[in-house]
């Protein structure tokens, strides 16, 4: 069995691994040294302390906010809760917002946040106090501004965090028009977006139905095509890993194993993830759920179980050389961020095994606040000035079709035809439109040229070739 995998093993250099696969893929580019430096580098880094009352006390907090570059403003990504973070975890997760805007053609330089604290340690008073003063930290140093910086949720942060930090640069800014737009994950009430929440999560489950609808690759795995009947362990049951697993078993596969910081549950029939959740909310564990065939106190014996595809949806670092023997999927997709170390998924790819690599995997939650942030920069909600339009014209298609061809639709067909888009509707198509094209763009790269070993190294050529452009346009390189 390999060494115990959890939340408590940080990891201490992470960024020297996203610069390790980004000089791997930089060799099948052909830009100048000097550029591909200047991509490869943050550009800012902000680290900055601030002390909040904590009982009778006082108590000093570390935060961080990480630039990685300016090739596009404003830059955007997460701010992560929790007593792990460290600068050069946020400089790495900045990095891979670069790669990961990119690829999904997300107009966006990429940034991240990071303050070190463990929540669930807080109340809720203090947690809103701690994000008021960050957020009033960033705006003194101008690193933030919804053309500037904008922050989002990430691992334990969310709506709530994000409703307090626009509400404290609201204040701040007085009478600026687009004020909202300064962060994303907003609840829908403060000019949030339908769909944002589960976002990341769809944005997986399309990804991998992408990656074995693709017969010739599926062959070589062994498999056949298709989602229906394929087995998935996932690992986390945050926001991420719950709507990854919802998601999936929406498209016909059998959640076998789930894991957690608790421990791990595993049935090759299959486990209901809306009973899981209810048992963990009445127990405080997934350990004990009926349902369950075994379970393993030790949650890293959980991604070792039986299945086709192993979905990592936590923290950086959980599929290591130590461990990657022991994996028995053959599809790794990476919905957290940086979960497979290089020297893991050189092992793994050489097995011939296919990784969805996290910055095209996990892209369906900035895609989306990409969504929230032209909504908040225009105004008005998505669907609002055409929806009625377009079902009047459709009303008028149908009843003159019905007309000429003496054909009666029955009233639900009707309404299928006539029925405008609603917002929900037109997010879910643009993020599923940008999945399958961002796929199929990293999967013709690595199908282009043979010397592409993987899917990520394929990602990260697409990535630096359009960042690359964009340096070009703006005259800095010749
Ligand atoms: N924290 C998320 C990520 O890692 C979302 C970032 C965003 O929406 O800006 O992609």
């Amino acid at each position: 069995m390999s060494k115990s995998l959890n939340a408590t093993m940080p990891k201490s250099n992470f960024f020297g691994d996203v610069c390790e696969f980004f000089d791997h893929a930089a060799q099948f580019t052909k830009h100048p040294e000097g550029l591909l430096d200047q991509i490869k580098a943050c550009n800012s880094v902000y680290r900055f302390r601030f002390p909040i009352r904590k009982g009778n006390g006082l108590e000093v907090i570390d935060a961080y906010r990480v630039e990685h570059s300016h090739h596009k403003t404003p830059t955007k990504g997460g701010i992560r809760y929790s007593d792990m973070v460290n600068e050069d975890e946020v400089m790495a997760l900045a990095a891979l917002m670069t790669y990961k805007c990119a690829i999904v053609n997300v107009p966006f330089g990429g940034a991240k946040g990071g303050i070190k604290i463990s929540p669930q340690n807080y109340t809720v008073a203090e947690l809103e106090n701690i994000t008021r003063r960050y957020t009033v930290e960033l705006i003194k140093k101008n690193f933030i501004g919804p053309g500037i910086d904008v922050p989002a949720p990430d691992y334990g942060s969310g709506e709530r965090e994000m409703s307090w930090i626009a509400d404290t640069y609201q204040t701040m800014n007085p009478g600026q028009l687009d004020a909202l737009g300064c962060v994303t994950g907003k609840p829908i009430a403060l000019s949030g977006i339908a769909g944002r929440k589960e976002a990341t999560g769809r944005g997986v489950a399309i990804a991998i139905r992408e990656c074995v609808d693709v017969a010739e690759d599926m062959q070589t795995l062994g498999f056949t095509t298709g989602l229906s009947g394929k087995k998935v362990i996932v690992q986390g049951l945050g926001n991420v890993g719950y709507h990854s697993v919802k998601y999936l078993s929406e498209f016909g596969a059998i959640i076998v194993g789930l894991c957690e910081f608790e421990g791990a549950i595993f049935n090759a029939d299959g486990l209901d993830l809306e009973q899981v959740m209810a048992h963990r909310k009445t127990t405080g564990s997934i350990l004990g759920y009926a349902g369950a065939k075994r379970e393993f106190e030790n949650p890293a014996e959980g991604l070792e179980q039986p299945c086709d595809i192993l979905v990592p949806a936590a923290l950086e670092n959980q599929i290591t050389e130590y461990n990657i023997g022991q994996i028995k999927a053959k599809i790794i997709a990476e919905a957290a961020n940086g979960p497979t170390t290089p020297a893991a998924a050189a092992i793994f790819i050489d097995r011939g095994g296919i990784i969805i690599p996290d910055m095209y995997c996990n892209a369906g939650g900035v895609t989306v606040s990409y969504f929230e942030w032209l909504k908040n920069l225009s105004h008005v909600a998505f669907g609002r000035m055409d929806k009625r339009y377009e079902e009047n014209v459709n009303l008028n298609i149908v009843n003159m079709v019905e007309s000429s061809t003496g054909v009666k639709l029955s009233s639900a067909q009707r309404s299928a035809i006539v029925k405008g888009a609603t917002e929900l509707e037109l997010v879910n198509s643009g993020l599923e439109d940008t999945m399958i094209r961002s796929y199929h763009e990293i999967r013709e790269i690595k199908a282009h040229n043979p010397k592409i070993d993987s899917l990520r190294t394929a990602a990260f050529v697409s990535s630096i070739d359009k960042v690359a452009v964009s340096y070009m346009n703006m005259g800095i390189w010749p």
